[in-house]
């Protein structure tokens, strides 16, 4: 079923305690269509980029069955620019500089023949832009998920929360979660959050693995232990890329199949680390998604019984 993807296509400067790079393609929304985009299912991508922007990779979305006809280029202005440096840990980062350039003409308008769209990924971006896609949608979709960021809850709270009450899930990482919401405690936060519309939360502790929150259940899928995590950029893009590639291509929105939909952006944000920018999905096949599910599944095979007395 149809994937409409709303969000950013950018460059991005990054530097990890690995490497730097100048200029790698970036931007929330590539990092999810391309996610996605191995699960087969029809994406739509919305997103706004200047005449700077590569169309060689357009063309690359495009070969791999994203529909790029809604992204706008628009001649003499810059593409978005965003660029961080990651601590140690990796886990934790600094924005060094976000440069909006030609964002600031993005309307978030979807065009008509992505309007029957039955799937809706909002990516991390201004969440007036957000509610402007979602409320062009023609029919309310099948599932709509949201993420976003500390920057928008800075200083947008009031229009986060107005599209936290329309979407069915809420993506974001634990520091976002205990921003939202005050709480320390990620299960407190996750009542919060359910609180405030959305029937499901997932929230992302990076090299921690990942925890759905549905009414009083929850699920708790582990991250892979990689040897080498290279550069997290766009790992939580690439789990909502997964997860939402995986649900659409399926059509089922059961709390069942939300959990393998979990393991599938487990798996997807495990590659995206391997290397820098949106480098290894470029070169993944199914049959490495297939082999590393077996992976993130033998970790969670396991028995125990109390020993008798
Ligand atoms: P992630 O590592 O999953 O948080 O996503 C990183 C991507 O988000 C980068 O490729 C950036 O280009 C993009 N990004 C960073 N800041 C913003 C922002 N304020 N709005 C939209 N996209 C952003």
């Amino acid at each position: 079923m149809s994937l409409l993807v709303l969000g950013t296509v950018a460059f991005d400067a990054i530097e990890t305690p690995f490497g730097k790079t100048e200029r790698v393609i970036g931007g929330a929304a590539t990092y999810i269509s391309l996610a996605a985009s191995f699960f087969r299912t029809p994406i739509y991508l919305v997103s706004i980029v200047g005449d700077d922007f590569p169309q060689a990779f357009l063309d690359e979305l495009q070969a791999r069955g994203i529909d790029t006809g809604g992204v706008q280029v628009v001649q003499g202005e810059k593409s978005f620019f965003w660029s961080g440096r990651y601590h140690n840990d990796l886990n934790t980062r600094d924005t060094l500089d976000t440069q909006l350039n030609v964002l600031t003409k993005f309307t978030g308008e979807i065009p008509p023949a992505y309007q029957n769209a039955e799937y809706v990924m909002l990516g991390n971006l201004d969440p007036k832009l957000q509610l402007k896609g979602l409320e062009s949608v023609s029919r309310k979709p099948k599932l709509a998920v949201m993420d976003t960021m500390n920057l928008w809850l800075d200083i947008a709270r009031p229009a986060v929360e107005e599209v936290l009450a329309k979407v069915d899930v809420l993506s974001i990482n634990d520091e976002e979660a205990r921003q939202l919401t005050g709480e320390y405690s990620l299960v407190t936060a996750a009542r919060k959050i359910l609180a405030m519309g959305p029937e499901y939360v997932v929230i992302k502790k990076g090299e921690h693995g990942a925890l759905l929150f549905h009414q009083d259940e929850v699920f708790v899928a582990p991250a892979l232990p990689l040897e080498q995590v290279f550069d997290p950029t766009g790992a939580g893009d690439c789990f909502a890329g997964g997860f939402i590639g995986y649900l659409a291509e399926s059509g089922d929105v059961t709390y069942e199949n939300l959990k393998s939909a979990v393991m599938f952006g487990s798996v997807m944000a495990s590659f995206c680390v391997e290397k820098f920018g949106p480098e290894r999905l470029l070169e993944i096949d199914s049959n490495d998604i297939q082999q590393r599910l077996k992976q993130f599944l033998s970790l969670m095979r396991v028995s125990a019984e109390m020993p008798p007395r």
